[in-house]
């Protein structure tokens, strides 16, 4: 199977959206009247993204969702994506596989494949995805301000639980793995959501590499500090923790390393005033998503740990660095 055929099997659909898919020099497509583009690019690279031997479904699936999940950060309407392949050598099993778990969620999304680059190669795996978004409407990481709420989505820490769990550094039974486990390999970008917090949200972006260290971005580009409580970012955990009771195989910090620092969540975190908690709720609701308080933006610089009765947490919680010392 050489290039082109490869690329006509699994990667050439009939686009409606778009006004030129697959198949020519540059795919065209335009935004509705009065619509920005939103445009994000996400890379996975064997080893550093994924195991060399996972299912090819799961991978194409959640190459496609981290790159969602910018899109529901900006509070975006998905439009189409192209994608750029490396590939070690054309498997016809794996291709199938790898466009099947990719197209399904891109039907979810009625979000176009409109072009890409294939090419021969250690497996990487390269998205770049467009939206729309109302002009001036996307949410952006600058606009939290002193008072608002600290809002989060889903459940963080499921991703590190398993994969902690993969790399043999802990047991977990095999009912909870199976859960953890999807988390970590085929994420839910949080699309909706986005969405319904334009116009409620003051500031958002997408947790991929861990609450404290993505947060710290907000906080950076907005120009305040805030206060986490740290009891409250726990839902799933704590329900695993209470699941193997005096069993329990995890210690209070990891749990909260999973939770605060984990990574790979692709969950929401966001801000918006306290007079929006009812928006926020219905914005939850309407999407389908829960959205737990967690915290509150401070007009001093600095985030700060506390326990449920508000007590300092003293910890250290690093969030993934590519090209941490
Ligand atoms: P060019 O050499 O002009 O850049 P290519 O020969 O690389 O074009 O690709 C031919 C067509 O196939 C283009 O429309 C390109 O966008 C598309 N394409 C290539 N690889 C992929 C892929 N992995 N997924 C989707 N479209 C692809
Ligand atoms: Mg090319």
């Amino acid at each position: 199977m050489g290039e082109f055929d490869l690329i006509r099997r699994f990667f050439q659909r009939p686009v409606r959206r778009a006004a030129l898919g697959v198949g020519d020099d540059c795919a065209l497509l335009a935004p509705g009247p009065g619509m920005q583009l939103a445009v994000s690019c996400d890379m996975l690279v064997q080893g550093r993204h994924f195991f060399p031997d996972v299912d090819p479904h799961l991978l194409g699936h959640k190459s496609l969702a981290v790159n969602l999940s910018d899109l529901a950060a900006s509070g975006a309407t998905p439009l189409a994506f192209t994608l750029a392949l490396s590939l070690p050598l054309a498997d016809e099993a794996w291709c199938a596989a790898f466009s099947e778990g990719m197209f399904a969620l891109a039907a979810q999304h009625d979000c176009e494949l409109i072009g890409g680059d294939t090419t021969a190669g250690p497996l990487n795996i390269c998205i770049t995805v467009l939206g729309e978004v109302p002009a001036g409407q996307a949410l952006l990481r600058s606009g939290a301000r002193a008072g608002d709420d600290i809002w989060v989505s889903g459940n963080l820490g499921d991703a590190r639980l398993a994969l902690d769990a993969l790399l043999g550094r802990h047991p977990l039974p095999p009912a909870l793995l199976t859960t953890a486990r999807t988390r970590l390999e085929a994420p839910t970008p949080r699309v909706a959501l986005g969405q319904a917090l334009r116009g409620v949200a003051t500031s958002a972006l997408d947790v991929s590499d861990g609450l404290l260290g993505d947060l710290q971005h907000i906080l950076d580009a907005s120009g305040v500090g805030a206060c986490i409580d740290t009891s409250l970012t726990t839902p799933l955990i704590a329900a695993y923790a209470d699941m193997l009771g005096s069993e329990a195989i995890f210690d209070r910090d990891y749990l909260r390393q999973c939770t605060l620092a984990g990574g790979d969540d692709y969950e929401l975190c966001f801000t918006a005033p306290p007079q929006a908690r009812d928006a926020v709720l219905q914005a939850g609701a309407a999407s389908a998503t829960p959205v737990t308080r967690i915290g509150c933006i401070e007009a001093h610089a600095g985030l700060r740990l506390v326990d449920a009765a508000g007590e300092p947490v003293a910890a250290h919680f690093a969030s993934f660095d590519h090209f941490a010392d």
